[in-house]
Parts: C-alpha cells; sequence; structure tokens
C-alpha cells in the first residue's frame, strides 16, 4: 500500500504564515526518515499565486540527492516544468479539475481547457524523462455546483491515463465525499478503461468522512493513498474545512487492518509534533498523533511518580 504524503507542498500552501525553508527542507528530511517513499514537495506556480510555495528552487537545492523518496513537485504549466526538471524532480504532478468553476477560479481555464492543457504537459513531462501524476480536483463534489457526475470524472481520468499518468488522483477537494460515492467513482473510472491499480485518493475529513472512503476505496481496490503528516492544509474554497487526510490517521488504520505501509507511525507523530512547536500552530489536526502524543505523555508522568 503506497501513501502519499502531500504535507510540504499542499499542506503547508494552505497554511496561515510563511515556514522557513529550513524547516520544510527538516520536514522533508524527517518524513523521508519515517518511510515515505512518495513525497510531494513543492510546486513551481510563478511565486505571486502562492507566496509560501516561493522558495521552490530554494527547497528543491537543499534536498537535491539527500532525499530517499520520490521527489515529486506540482506544475501549472511549461515554465513550471523546466523550472520542476532544473531543480531535480523525480516525478511531477499535473491539475485538472472536474467542474468549470474551479478551472475557472484556480486554472484561469474552463474544464476542458484545463485538461487539454495538463495532457499537454503530461506529454512533456514524459519527453523529460519523468513519471507524471495527474490530479482531478473536484472529483466528488464542488461548493458552487455541488455533486459532480462520476462519469464526468471518468472522462477526465481516462483522458490523464491515456497521456500517460502514472496515477490519476481522485482529490476530495472539499472533503464531501461519502463511502458509497468514492464507489461509484471508482467503478465508472474502471468502466471508462483506467485500472483501479493507477487510481489514488486524496481526501479531505472536512465532513469526517475520509477514513470512510479510503476503507471504501480499498475494498473497491485502490492502493494509493494521499495524506498529510499531522492533518496540515485546508481548502480555501471550503469554509469550516479541516485540511487534508492526516497521515497518522490513514496509517494507524491501514496497520490495524495488517496491510503495511512502510511507515513508522511513531515517527510521524515526531515529526507532527516537532513541526507544530516550529509553527506555533496550536495542536495537531490528527486524531491518531494527538492521541499517541497523549498516551506517551501520560507514561512519562506515570514513571515520574514511581520514581
Ligand atoms: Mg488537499
Amino acid at each position: 500500500m503506497t501513501v502519499y504524503e502531500v504535507g510540504p507542498r499542499d499542506g503547508l500552501q494552505a497554511e496561515p504564515g510563511v515556514v522557513p525553508t529550513a524547516v520544510k527542507a527538516e520536514l522533508c528530511r524527517r518524513l523521508a526518515a519515517a518511510g515515505v517513499r512518495r513525497l510531494e514537495v513543492t510546486s513551481f506556480v510563478a511565486p505571486r499565486w502562492v507566496p509560501a510555495l516561493a522558495d521552490a528552487e530554494a527547497l528543491m537545492g537543499q534536498l537535491r540527492g539527500r532525499l530517499d523518496a520520490e521527489t515529486v513537485c506540482l506544475v501549472p504549466n511549461r515554465r513550471g516544468l523546466q523550472r520542476a526538471v532544473a531543480a531535480g524532480a523525480t516525478e511531477v504532478a499535473v491539475l485538472t479539475s472536474a467542474t468549470d468553476t474551479f478551472a475557472r477560479a484556480n486554472l484561469n481555464t474552463d474544464r476542458d481547457g484545463a485538461l487539454r492543457a495538463a495532457v499537454e504537459l503530461t506529454g512533456l513531462v514524459l519527453d523529460a524523462g519523468l513519471r507524471v501524476r495527474g490530479y482531478v480536483s473536484m472529483a466528488f463534489a464542488d461548493p458552487w455546483e455541488g455533486p459532480v457526475d462520476p462519469a464526468a470524472v471518468a472522462g477526465i481520468g481516462a483522458a490523464l491515463h491515456g497521456a500517460g499518468c502514472r496515477t490519476v488522483s481522485l482529490g476530495d477537494t472539499i472533503g464531501a465525499a461519502t463511502p458509497g460515492h468514492v464507489t461509484a467513482v471508482v467503478a465508472a473510472l474502471g468502466a471508462a478503461g483506467v485500472p483501479t491499480g493507477a487510481l489514488a485518493l486524496h481526501g479531505h475529513d472536512t465532513y469526517g468522512q475520509a477514513l470512510a472512503n479510503v476503507y471504501a476505496a480499498l475494498l473497491a481496490g485502490v492502493t494509493e493513498f494521499d495524506a498529510s503528516v499531522g492533518g496540515l492544509g485546508r481548502c480555501p474554497y471550503a469554509p469550516g474545512a479541516t485540511g487534508n487526510l492526516a497521515t497518522e490517521d490513514l496509517v494507524w488504520m491501514l496497520h490495524g487492518l495488517g496491510i503495511a505501509t512502510g511507515l513508522d507511525l511513531d515517527q510521524l507523530v515526531r515529526t507532527s509534533a516537532w513541526l507544530a512547536a516550529r509553527t506555533g500552530r496550536a495542536g495537531i489536526a490528527s486524531r491518531a498523533a494527538t492521541a499517541l502524543l497523549a498516551a506517551d505523555a501520560s507514561a512519562t508522568e506515570t514513571e515520574g511518580a514511581a520514581t
């Protein structure tokens, strides 16, 4: 089972305040040491769009050759791809949207235009000798348009897969999906010719459904799940959104099911606590991390009382 870690990019991009590059680099090193082998590090967007990621080159420079993990970078266009290749990305992620409204708000085009651009970009990434991951944002629901038709998502996923994306990540961008909807979308992609083994689920826990959705996807044969250490990240388009599914919560469930991930849960929890201390974040948006840290603190107190 593959856990695809999005904390440094998708997580920190949406956090308030800018995290120093050295802290981001240390976060990436700690995640790799905890066993993360697929890590989305940053995004080569124009710095004026996402100031939190304006240090993409500097961060990649600090990590270059020193990270035992796939180093994935999100790119929005040809210029971003050139920057990612020059910076040493080993894999590139491209973005599409299942709805017109999100595409207009975020990608400055409509749904079909975003898909055409992503397909073209995928070809360029493959020409550069790198692997490609294709995101479908708003693959379940959109705050403006409501529930999204699985057939529309399947069409986009099939186009990305056909263009050469190794993975198609289905983004529950606002965290509104429910397990039956996940089952329907995975089935629609299968009917459109996309092997389930090529799918990933990118969940948000806004409505508390993220792990239930993962479980539905697991039963349907999906083998890659996106998550963010400490539940970092929010969605600016979903009021009340709690962020990405926390890596620790996902790993707790997968290990409980007897499914190996290669990840060290204790190290992930310590990484969350370390980062929270450095970013001044109150609490950690992971139930498993919070519970494990509380159990640790209580064990330490007990030991102290005994001596
Ligand atoms: Mg996300």
